[in-house]
């Protein structure tokens, strides 16, 4: 990808994915985010919503969460006839931003997440074992929801597509298990999410904490 830039949040300014500070005004582009979960956004995320999945997330995994100060280059992602921009673009943006020494990358967006031109939305994306998920605000936000509600169903994505990150897949709903990984993505919805939980069950739980130890 030749045109993927870190914007600069203070002047605008693009700058290379790997420069630390602004070339035009030198407010920090970059912030160090090792043994750390490192948050990317597409676009500007609600003050309140950002801080509170951030909190959410830390006490989750029980490591810091640092948000980049930067915010991505919207361009690669944008999709015109779709109805969202592109999940996997973004996803891929996030991904190459995946530094040694940081655990996971987490991309927030307020933006609609599709993954094909047929989609209406997706709560979150991630790659199966690799450190890169992302996770949208658009639809966990479109019922009038306030802010509580759509940090607690932002959290509680982000923490599922992390786990998928550590290798996890979905529990059925039939299984019954109370986990964060129980999902089935033609069922998924607001009220389904709304009735789970933020836990994951003892299996994989330890599946998490062994990524964590080895990482
Ligand atoms: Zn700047
Ligand atoms: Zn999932
Ligand atoms: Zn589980």
């Amino acid at each position: 990808m030749k045109s993927d830039f870190n914007n600069c949040a203070g002047c605008g300014a693009a700058a290379g994915v790997d420069k630390l500070s602004c070339p035009e005004c030198r407010e920090p582009l970059i912030a160090p985010a090792k043994r750390s979960i490192a948050v990317w956004r597409l676009g500007e995320v609600r003050a309140g919503v950002l801080s509170g999945i951030t909190r959410i997330v830390s006490e989750a995994f029980k490591v810091p969460v640092v948000v980049q100060p930067s915010l991505l280059d919207p361009r690669p992602s944008l999709r015109p006839r779709w109805k969202g921009v592109s999940a996997t673009a973004f996803l891929n943006q996030v991904d190459r931003r995946a530094k040694r020494g940081v655990l996971f990358s987490l991309g927030i967006t307020e933006e609609n997440i599709v993954p094909g031109a047929a989609w209406n939305y997706l709560f979150g994306y991630a790659y199966l074992g690799r450190p890169s998920c992302v996770v949208s605000l658009h639809e966990i936000s479109s019922d009038g929801a306030d802010l509580k509600a759509i940090v607690r169903r932002a959290a509680a994505i982000a923490i599922h597509e992390i786990g998928h990150n550590c290798g996890l897949d979905h529990h059925g709903y039939d299984d019954g298990i109370p986990c964060v990984m129980t999902a089935d993505t033609p069922l998924d919805c607001l009220e389904l999410l709304d009735e789970g939980t933020h836990k994951f069950c003892r299996d994989c739980q330890q599946v998490v904490d062994r990524n964590l130890s080895q990482a």
